[in-house]
């Protein structure tokens, strides 16, 4: 399995916008955080988690060829804004149109901004977004591997926390971006995981997202083999992973990728 960073930070991203603080003006590319958001290839299934307002960026940047399914964690505008994009990618298909997996709340935003994109075929002009909206079951069992979904709680929505199992390898990817805590079927759902990705905000704590100590006692619980921290704000320095951090777990950064 492969796991392709297309953005690490936070909704503000990194620079963030008339800030001249030192992270801010850093010149170690790490320090580029665009907003949170990974693509993940399983057996060769292209897996796309949020497109972010910089989706068409990153995309063009990693050359990503293909979208065979799409995941929304959450309907945020910084995982949300960039679904336009995937218009090319539903052109790509056979049939024109993406599978969105989704919860019940992602749902309604996607229904909310995006209402063209949901038209059958034949009622909207090719070249347009089209998506085929379903929810995510819990266990989503599929020929290349499984995917299975647990809530994590992130102030007034709860965001999908994502656990892939790859078909044939049995190797377990754990995705869990925006969530103040990781509940007991969510810790018990990423115990030992090969990698975990985990919200690791900012040093201070914060009402919605897991701060970096919170994170790391997470981290500690779930014994991953390998721990990232994302969704990250311009609090830190990639450079400061030091500073922060313990038992092997880093930042996560835009563009890196991770076979597992
Ligand atoms: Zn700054
Ligand atoms: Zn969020
Ligand atoms: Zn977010």
């Amino acid at each position: 399995m492969e796991i392709i960073v297309l953005g690490s930070g936070t909704s503000h991203g990194v620079p963030m916008i008339a800030c001249d603080c030192e992270v801010c003006r850093s010149t170690d590319l790490r320090d580029r955080r665009s907003r949170a958001s990974v693509h993940v290839v399983m057996n060769g299934l292209r897996i796309q988690i949020d497109a972010t307002p910089e989706f068409r960026v990153q995309v063009l940047r990693e050359a990503v060829p293909a979208i065979d399914l799409f995941i929304l964690t959450h309907g945020h505008a910084d995982h949300i804004l960039g679904m336009d994009d995937l218009r090319r990618y539903c052109d790509l298909r056979p049939d024109g149109t993406l599978p969105v997996f989704c919860s019940e709340e992602g749902e309604g935003r996607v229904r909310a901004i995006y209402p063209y994109a949901l038209k059958p075929r034949g009622e909207a002009p090719d070249g347009y977004a089209r998506f085929d909206l379903r929810r995510l079951p819990a266990r989503l069992e599929l020929p290349e591997g499984v995917i299975e979904s647990t809530p994590l709680p992130h102030g007034r929505v709860d965001t999908l926390g994502l656990v892939f199992t790859e078909a044939g390898s049995a190797r377990r990817f754990a995705y869990y971006t925006d969530c103040k805590t990781v509940p007991s079927a969510a810790r018990e759902l990423a115990r030992g995981v090969d990698l975990l990705f985990l919200d690791g905000l900012r040093p201070t704590p914060h009402p919605t997202h897991l701060s970096i100590p919170e994170a790391l006692a997470v981290v500690t619980d779930l014994c991953p083999r390998q721990a990232y921290l994302t969704h990250l704000t311009h609090a830190v320095a990639h450079d400061d992973e030091l500073i922060y951090l313990n038992n092997g777990v880093r930042f996560a950064y835009d563009g890196m990728r991770i076979l597992i």
